[in-house]
């Protein structure tokens, strides 16, 4: 199955692309001092606004009339940058008019707020916006590797005074296809990012066995900023399986004979096979909606979390075990 991978965030929106003119209109590269550029469009003040708002914008393209921004002085410096990134979006995308108040630093609570849905686009198209001016895609690819996610975040945030959310939230757009990419407080997974091209597996809620996830993942990236841990782990995108083992057994004799190779006891053979069975029947799922999906690593990805997956992926004839499985899953559809 031939997987085909796009460039990492090369679909840009129209509101990305207004960014990166005003970027060039300016000649801005990162780091750049925000205020002096948002003060040419707009006056600026900050104040006591409403709780709940991180920011307003006033008078957008009112004729005649200087657009006026407020940025929260309750909110932390990193978030009040953002929002400031962000009003700048109201005050420059043509169509946001009026006054739009803002709560830009939420970016993942946007969803769930109950707001009507024209309300949403606005400010999802700021906060697109405010993320290519505080991020530049091209300064990004340029200056920075794409398989080292954890650690960008934490140099890119401290580079641009800006949280590890909001630079997560664009880097990990802008990373290498099959990276899992979390933020951890006291232990407990807080945020979690994946990379383009990087689909299903690492179930992680709440509780992640860092040391299991090192040692499944192909690669690994690590930093501490802000008081936060990041942590990135990279799984393989596609897991080749032979195409016609040269092994007369069935599937179920290879993986008995696995088992049995791995020395797991009675009860957790059972517990293996079933949970093997499933997450291998939604890998399969997965792969009959989007054949661009590679079998063997959707498996691999969904094993990460799973305590017995280590001394089964160390068997030598797992892969035969998968590529069997998969060529019986494949008849059964058939007939
Ligand atoms: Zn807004």
């Amino acid at each position: 199955m031939a997987a085909t991978h796009k460039t990492p965030g090369l679909d840009i929106t129209s509101e990305e692309r207004l960014a990166q003119f005003i970027l060039k209109r300016h000649k801005l590269t990162p780091p750049f001092d925000l205020e002096v550029l948002v003060r040419q469009y707009a006056d600026l003040a900050y104040d006591k606004v409403p709780d709940g708002i991180d920011g307003i914008s006033l008078f957008l393209k009112r004729a005649n009339k200087k657009p006026k921004i407020i940025i929260s002085s309750k909110i932390s410096p990193v978030r009040q940058k953002f929002t400031l990134a962000h009003e700048l979006g109201h005050v420059l995308i043509p169509w946001h008019l009026g006054t739009v108040f803002s709560n830009a630093a939420n970016h993942d609570d946007l969803s769930t707020m109950e707001e009507d849905d024209e309300y949403l686009a606005i400010e999802a198209e700021a906060n697109s916006f405010a993320s290519e001016l505080l991020i530049p895609s091209d300064w990004f690819r340029k200056n920075f590797s794409l398989e080292k996610p954890a650690t960008n975040i934490g140099q890119v945030a401290q580079i641009q005074g800006i949280s590890v959310d909001a630079a997560m939230m664009k880097i990990a757009r802008l990373t290498a296809p099959g990276w899992t990419i979390v933020t951890l407080e006291s232990g407990l997974v807080k945020r979690i990012y994946r990379s383009p091209g990087t689909k299903g597996g690492a179930h992680l809620d709440g509780l992640v066995d860092c040391h299991r996830y090192s040692k499944l993942a192909s690669e690994r990236d690590s930093t501490e900023v802000m008081s936060k841990k990041l942590l990135a782990w990279k799984f393989p995108i596609a897991v080749e399986l032979p195409l016609a083992p040269k092994d007369h057994r069935d599937w179920r004799e290879v993986l008995d004979n696995i088992l049995i190779a791995a020395q797991y006891n009675q009860a957790d053979k059972a517990h293996v096979k079933q949970s093997l069975n499933g997450l291998i029947g939604v890998a399969y799922t997965e792969v009959k909606r989007d054949d661009s999906q590679d079998f063997g690593a959707l498996v691999w990805r969904s094993l990460a979390s799973k305590d017995y997956a280590s001394k089964l992926l160390r068997q030598p004839d797992f892969k035969i075990f998968l590529a069997k499985k998969l060529q019986s899953l494949r008849d059964k559809q058939r007939s």
